[in-house]
């Protein structure tokens, strides 16, 4: 039977950046395996500087264990958030420095809501609008094992949502309006400014 650390043997022999999975493939479907110990440590950070570096050429704000084929529950996230500053502002985007983490949960902080345009690696070409907590609860272990135990709010919040819920075997689209599905030079073209409420009247979401 192959083994995860097989997986990741074979992956970290082929070329960089890593292949990203896209959807369809059952592994972004399953829900990861627990990370416990299944992989070295040198070879354990050898996949997460090989997923940082996939994450940065991309390039992407977050990258998710299964989107390499590996069904394990680690995660690389990292935002230098360089976008318009009314869009910034109005997304609550701020810099999110790189952090991995490690069988990550999270659980809605208050009501608010949050409701933007977001997309995946792993569906290439195309962006939806996701309502989504406004600010998360998230528990994991960083790489070391030291637990981590921080509220996240904004972009982060959502970005912390978007890999942890790829550990679940879960998509954005799941939870996506998908009468918002636009296609990239669409979205950048007509949508991708502060609001969604422009695309919100002409889209009917
Ligand atoms: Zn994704």
């Amino acid at each position: 039977m192959t083994t995860h650390a097989d997986r990741v043997d074979q992956l970290l022999s082929g070329p960089r950046p890593l292949p990203i999975v896209p959807a369809g493939l059952p592994v972004l479907r399953r829900p990861a395996d627990r990370y416990d110990g299944q992989l070295d440590d040198a070879v354990l950070h050898a996949l997460l500087d090989a997923m940082r570096e996939t994450m940065h050429a991309a390039p992407g704000v977050g990258l998710a264990a299964p989107q390499i084929g590996i069904g394990l529950q680690l995660a690389v996230l990292e935002d230098s958030a360089a976008v318009a500053e009314d869009v910034a502002v109005a997304r609550d985007r701020r810099p999110l420095d790189f952090l991995v983490l490690v069988n990550p949960a999270y659980e809605a902080v208050g009501d608010e809501r949050a409701f933007f345009y977001e997309g995946c690696l792993s569906v290439p070409g195309y962006q939806a609008a996701v309502d989504r907590p406004a600010s998360v609860h998230l528990t994991a272990s960083a790489v070391d094992g030291t637990p981590i135990d921080a509220d996240y709010h904004g972009w982060q919040a959502r970005i912390v949502q978007h890999e942890t819920d790829h550990l679940a075997g879960a998509l954005y689209l799941d939870l996506a309006d998908l009468r918002s599905l636009s296609e990239n030079g669409v979205y950048q073209a007509l949508w991708a400014g502060p609001s969604i409420d422009r695309a919100r009247d002409h889209l009917g979401f």
